[in-house]
């Protein structure tokens, strides 16, 4: 059966590089019936963040994907997050050393410090594995005795994996293909910390393995460590999941990881939610799927000139083999014509019911503004917006009278014979009954014609005093939503 896990450390809020690991992890889960679990690894308590893992949840939520097991949804294989699992680790991590894996390490960080100073100098770097452990203070330079003793009086340790020499190992994974490394760059790294906590790589394959995981999908970022997961695998006798790293996610300019500052600097979020001072895409207006959308084009191709999927559509068509190797630069303009698709997808009613808290906000009375009338307008306008946020600038005036005039287009278009034409476009508007667009439309033209005058010269500053700018869907459509005592109101306003 196909499982597999989003396995984020809480340790702030989730960027949208996470987001998408957990997105083509449920993809990948629900294309092949399987299971999405979610672990959170916090065994490192020193970058602990409160609320870190109520925010991964509430924006796994948002964007409709959520797992199917996990912290609070107990699926057999919990507990969920590492800290409460942290009894198991030790007996694997002493299993280990029983095997001959790995070995106790004593040395102090000060001493690991020096040795890091003095390869320096000498223009090297210190690695800590076969070509030197033996010159160090652990269990395999010390006598079973001394090693003993240590212990006993309470000297701190770590457990270290032991990397094995000369060998040349050939890794797969599924987006990359097979990977050969040679074991002896690899260090000892540490499994098992001083203050009784396993660290990452140990915690993250027994669980793995506890949690029968079969396909590990995770950020690039883990590939050099997966030769590390395959031994330890190896040591443990047990069978190794399917691995697929994901290109990494990078900025604008192509150049480089996309990070948070990028974020700052080009005025667009990364995190899914706002996080502190941080906005995130649920309140700078976006729609869930516009960003699972964008997001799962980061990365995953459909082979298809095709752009827009709707979830259902991605879990059909998704695939790992279909994942590019290479980075997947960020668009921050392409986010947003995401955002205007699904915006023009939405019934104007449901438009309607989002842009009614703004309306509640600028305090428009209830009379200008019944479900249906607001439905209408959201019908004219929305073409030209991103972001429902977008509508209140593009309409105001089908609310209320506008409060300025834009000042170029008055300078251009006001002349002084303006007032008269305004005074006439009024009589004809008060005097008509059938209030439509098409009869305002053919009664005011006609006027134009039968005087002889040039429509510009009427209808760009009836556009003005109605609108407040050159801007907007057809006139005759504003005029005739508005009403009459409104259109009656803002010419005489403008002319007296
Ligand atoms: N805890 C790791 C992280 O924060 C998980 C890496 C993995 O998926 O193996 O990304």
């Amino acid at each position: 059966k196909v499982r597999v896990r989003f396995a984020p450390s809480p340790t702030g809020p989730l960027h949208i590089g996470g987001v998408r690991t957990a997105l083509f992890n449920y993809l990948f889960a629900k294309k092949n019936g399987g299971d999405f679990v979610l672990r959170i690894e916090d065994t490192d308590q020193n970058r602990y963040v409160e609320g870190a893992e109520a925010y991964i949840v509430e924006a796994l939520n948002w964007c409709r994907i959520p797992f199917d097991e996990g912290v609070e949804k107990d699926g057999g294989f919990g507990p969920y997050r590492q800290s409460e699992r942290k009894h198991l680790y030790e007996k694997y991590a002493l299993e280990l050393i029983e095997k001959g894996k790995a070995y106790y390490a004593f040395d102090t960080p000060e001493k690991l410090d020096f040795h890091r100073k003095d390869y320096e100098v000498k223009g090297k770097t210190f690695i800590y594995n076969w070509h030197n452990r033996l010159k160090l203070d652990n269990s395999l330079s010390l006598s079973n005795k001394e090693r003993k003793e240590k212990i006993a009086s309470g000297d701190p340790y770590v457990i270290r994996f032991k990397s094995p020499q000369d060998e040349k190992l050939k890794l797969q994974d599924l987006i990359r293909g097979f990977i050969e490394i040679d074991t002896n760059v690899l260090d000892d790294k540490i499994l098992f910390k001083s203050d009784g906590m396993p660290t990452y790589h140990l915690a993250n394959i027994v669980d793995d393995h506890l949690m029968q995981i079969s396909h590990v999908i995770r950020g690039e970022e883990w590939l050099p460590s997966l030769a590390l997961h395959y031994l330890l695998y190896d040591a443990f006798g047990w069978d190794t999941p399917q691995f697929a790293h994901l290109p990494l996610i990078m900025k604008p300019t192509g150049k480089g990881k996309l990070s948070k500052r990028d974020g700052e600097k080009g005025g667009f979020p990364v995190f899914p939610l706002s996080w502190t001072e941080s906005e995130g895409y649920r309140e700078a207006g976006y729609f869930p799927e516009a960003v699972v959308n964008f997001l799962a084009m980061l990365g995953w191709n459909p082979g298809t000139e095709q752009e827009l999927f709707s979830l259902e559509e991605l879990i059909k068509a998704f695939s790992l083999e279909r994942v590019n190797k290479s980075g997947a630069r960020f668009d921050p303009e392409k986010t947003k014509w995401y955002n205007h698709q699904y915006l023009q997808s939405k019934t104007d009613e449901e438009l309607a019911g989002l842009f009614q808290s703004v309306l509640d906000d600028k305090q428009i009375p209830l009379s200008v503004r019944n479900d249906n009338y607001v439905a209408r307008v959201v019908g004219l306008i929305k073409e030209r917006a991103d972001f429902v946020s977008d509508f209140w600038e593009l309409s105001s005036y089908f609310f209320e009278a506008p409060k300025s005039y834009a000042e170029k287009p008055v300078k251009k278009q006001w002349k002084e014979e303006t007032p008269a034409y305004l005074q006439k476009v009024a009589e004809i508007i008060n005097n008509t009954e059938d209030f439509s667009s098409t009869n305002l439309e053919t009664k005011i033209k006609a006027w134009i014609t039968e005087n002889e005058l040039s429509f510009g010269k009427v209808m760009g500053p009836l556009r003005l005093v109605i609108v407040g700018d050159l801007k907007g869907p057809h006139l005759f459509d504003i005029l005739a939503m508005i009403g009459k005592e409104a259109c009656l109101e803002r010419i005489e306003k403008a002319i007296s």
